[in-house]
């Protein structure tokens, strides 16, 4: 054996030795914890961070002295022990010192087939992890036993031309460099990097005696936990199987069996039901002492409980809720411990429907991940055929090369959406956020055959309209067929759990809710009021595009006002639903945002249709389509420049928000007061112009129905210009209400509709750290944030501020806003939860840090 350079780096854990979660990681604090209150874990010793960074230097510790303690012939395992079980690590040793004398010892005591099991297993684990041999060299083919072993010792003298080590020394110093190499290869790096793990997170390393788990007598290993590990409620799951060690029993279809009384097979608590009785008290101990769900993991040998490990149980994110709940209603932790333990974006697990995790995946194709849940369905490539489906109770997902406003009833009706462009602020994101409808966009190596109906993948494969697919919108990949899911539940615990949220936040959560459909899903998840309605979402409807388009092609005042007396009682029945079911929360309507052209069809046929229904010529409304045709429609008339074109638009819609105020009010409904809020604006006159004729329109309805409605005029920012001129703009209006999908386009220059395409390289070639739609770009689009917030409040004090783009949903962004005084963040109904939480939790931490 190599000369090595020495040194005691290790620590014998007992109750009162000095371990900390910092320098030896979480195992093996957990294992004092488990001494500490008297479990039967065997001898076990520690290495710390600093000692395995050294080993990977080349200077080991002094392992004869460290395998002292273990006694004459030891038997020993080494598992990984980081600071965070999350971050992973390489996979436990068992059995080393196993050797030929020892080998023959056990034959003696264990019987010949036992003890060569555990040779054979220890010889292929040695080779393959320690001295980095194929696998393959060590299949014990059809030979067991003493031959099996004398074959495998034979196959790694070929290999290496050396006899397999023998010293138990030799083989620790073995097993600890490979699993410390391990831990600092580049794979295992960024591996724990993604799961949130620092650049120099340290590894530790228990070495823990054997407790073998086979012989004559009762004899075997096993994992118990004491919650369904899907749903977080109470139940003894887990399985032990006889003869076996580490996790074999957790093998499906090895002999494993059951741990509680079982009517389909033999039982744990029938076997030994001491032992069986010793692990649901250990169990109950667990739970209060380490103040979490634990899962166990044992031997048996002769007849006897070890306790080997007993690490948190990994759980689904509702059983993570349930269980937090749980913890904190029995005062084992407090409400703001559960409160800080749950991530945010777990909450969309429990929120949406979810691929079984133990399904195996076949990825077709990879896209943006841009509205949570999975869903499975035919594939159908237009809107009208989604509805068909929907018609015929059939799911469906439909695929686009892109979505516009005509596809929103489509997208309703589908059950998944895939686009080949677009990134998270594109249309179909946006929508099918505010829908809850999963939606995979930018998968930009798929191609559409619109007129064929068919897509193609990146490697050639064909998929037509019919064919299954699922889509995973939480990860943003396609999958071939129709995949095993979990279905959602929204369950006491859920509710519980986002009422103490509640009790703890001080930033306001409003919903972006279009449609009655979406006001009832925000008030389900106790959203404080609505913070974006838009209102162009409620033309689409087959009966308003058509007095819509009239609207459009109007020559003359009076049928303008035709159309508009058609759409006014349809808006105003929309406003009054949404008034009532918000129940006197405030409501805040967009007026109309969008260029009117995405209202008229573009193809031949679509046009023909139209000529036919306003009976027109053909050449006509194919000529007034193209002149309205804009070179840069997002940069175009739209907003509250078309407010100031086309007036009698806003001002319709000005009296149905009146008009629905006043008769919920009269109908004895909860009284609401309306929020009118002007898109676009870059302009301080714009809104002097528009807010006149509201008041006109006020003053009319006051005139005709004798009331005097009230409301507040709110202006919604997302043009630098009117982020920089805030304080004059915060003159005229009650509030002012970021939209950063626009205000983040227009900083940048960068199209919401077109960054799908390259924003995956810009984010791997660290040009933006992140997607500026996803996350708030603090330094750029954050600074015209905390500029406007601050010459509005400068302006006017009382100025009421929030936050209505996608971002209002990200706990960065609240984070931000919270900081910069904001009163509220308004996001789509599926991402209210998700925000309730994340701004307690900033609020629980700002507490702590003050
Ligand atoms: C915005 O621009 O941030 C916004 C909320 O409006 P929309 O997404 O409808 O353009
Ligand atoms: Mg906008």
């Amino acid at each position: 054996m190599q000369k090595l350079v020495t040194f005691k780096a290790f620590t014998t854990i007992t109750s009162t030795a000095p371990i900390s979660r910092n320098q030896h990681g979480y195992r093996a604090k957990c294992l004092q914890r488990l001494i500490r209150m008297g479990l039967p874990v065997p001898r076990t010793v520690a290495l710390a961070f600093d000692t395995v960074e050294r080993i990977v230097a080349g200077r080991l510790p002094d392992v004869r002295d460290l395998l002292a303690g273990f006694g004459d012939g030891p038997l020993v395992s080494v598992r990984a022990s980081s600071q965070n079980p999350a971050w992973g690590g390489p996979a436990s040793v068992l059995n080393i010192g196993m050797n030929d004398a020892r080998h023959a010892a056990l034959c003696e005591t264990l019987g010949v087939a036992a003890a060569s099991a555990l040779y054979l297993r220890f010889i292929q684990t040695y080779a393959v992890r320690a001295v980095h041999l194929d696998a393959a060299l060590f299949d014990p083919g059809i030979e067991d036993g003493p031959a099996a072993v004398a074959a495998a010792l034979r196959a790694y003298e070929a290999e290496t031309d050396s006899h397999f080590p023998q010293d138990p020394e030799e083989q620790l110093v073995g097993v600890l460099r490979s699993m410390a190499r391990a831990w600092m290869s580049t794979s295992a790096r960024l591996l724990r990097q993604a799961r949130g793990a620092p650049v120099g997170a340290g590894l530790g390393l228990v070495v823990q005696e054997m407790a073998l788990g086979v012989g004559a007598t009762e004899s075997g290993a096993g994992i118990i936990q004491f919650i369904d590990p899907t749903t977080g409620r109470p139940q003894i799951t887990g399985r032990y199987k006889s003869q076996s060690q580490g996790r074999d029993a957790m093998r499906a279809g090895e002999g494993a069996m059951y741990l509680t009384r079982d009517p389909r097979g033999p039982s744990l608590q029938d076997l030994c039901p001491q032992i069986f009785d010793q692990l649901v008290s250990h169990g109950e101990a667990l739970r209060t002492r380490l103040r979490d769900e634990m899962q166990i993991e044992f031997t048996i040998q002769a007849d006897r409980l070890a306790v080997i490990d007993a690490v948190t149980v990994p759980r689904s994110a509702r059983a993570a809720v349930q269980v937090v709940v749980a913890l904190a209603e029995d005062e084992v932790i407090t409400r703001n411990e559960a409160l800080l333990r749950i991530a945010p974006r777990a909450l969309n697990e429990v929120l949406h429907p979810l691929i079984d995790p133990d399904t195996p995946r076949q990825v077709i194709v990879r896209g943006i991940a841009a509205s949570p849940g999975a869903a499975a369905g035919k594939l159908v490539f237009s809107s009208a055929t989604a509805q068909a489906m929907a018609a015929q109770g059939e799911a469906c997902i439909l695929a686009k090369r892109e979505t516009s406003p005509e596809d929103v009833r489509g997208m309703h009706a589908a059950h998944g959406v895939l686009t080949e462009r677009g990134g998270v602020t594109s249309h179909a994101a946006v929508i099918a956020r505010g829908l809850g409808v999963p939606c995979v966009v930018g998968a930009s190596h798929l191609s559409i055959d619109k007129k064929a109906r068919t897509l193609r993948t990146a490697d050639g494969q064909l998929l037509r309209e019919g064919d299954l697919i699922t889509l995973d919108g939480t990860t943003g990949e396609v999958l071939s067929g129709a995949v095993p899911m979990l279905q959602p539940a929204l369950d006491d615990a859920f509710e519980t759990f986002l009422g103490w949220a509640d009790d703890m936040r001080d930033i306001g959560i409003r919903v972006n809710a279009d449609t009655p459909a979406d006001a009832l899903l925000g008030a389900r998840f106790a959203a404080e009021g609505i913070g974006l309605c838009r209102t162009e979402h409620m033309f689409f409807a087959e009966d308003r595009l058509t007095a819509m388009r009239e609207l459009i092609f109007a020559d003359l005042p009076a049928d303008r006002s035709e159309a508009l007396s058609r759409l006014l009682p349809m808006q105003r029945a929309d406003f009054t639903e949404i008034f009532r079911i918000m129940a006197g929360k405030p409501v805040c309507i967009r007026l109309f945002d969008p260029p009117l052209h995405e209202f008229l069809p573009h193809d031949r046929q679509g046009m023909l249709d139209l000529a036919e229904a306003l009976g027109r010529p053909f050449t006509e409304v194919q000529r007034r389509i193209e002149s309205m045709r804009e070179y840069n429609p997002m940069l175009g008339l739209r907003g509250v420049r078309l407010g100031l074109t086309v007036p009698e638009i806003y001002d319709m819609q000005a009296r149905a928000i009146f008009e629905a105020a006043l008769d919920i009010e009269a109908g004895g409904d909860a009284p609401v007061v309306p929020e009118i809020m002007l898109p676009l604006v870059s302009a301080c006159r714009e809104v002097e112009i528009v807010k006149t004729r509201i008041e006109a329109v006020a003053a009319a309805v006051a005139g005709e129905r004798g009331v005097e409605p009230v409301f507040r005029l709110g202006v919604m920012v997302e043009t630098p210009r009117a982020a920089l001129r805030a304080g004059d703009i915060a003159r005229h209006c009650a509030f002012l209400s970021f939209g950063t999908n626009d205000l983040t386009q227009m900083t940048y220059g960068l199209s919401r509709d077109d960054a799908g395409r390259f924003m995956g390289s810009y984010v791997r070639q660290g040009v933006f750290p992140e997607d500026p739609f996803h996350t708030l770009d603090r330094e750029g689009v954050g600074e015209l944030l905390t500029l406007g917030a601050s010459r509005g409040r400068a302006a006017r004090p009382e100025l009421v501020l929030s936050i209505c783009g996608e971002h209002g949903g990200n706990s960065e962004s609240i984070a931000f806003c919270r900081d910069a005084g904001f009163d509220h963040v308004s996001c789509s109904p599926y991402r209210v939860p998700l925000a309730r939480l994340a701004a307690a939790q900033i609020a629980l931490k700002s507490a702590d840090a003050g």
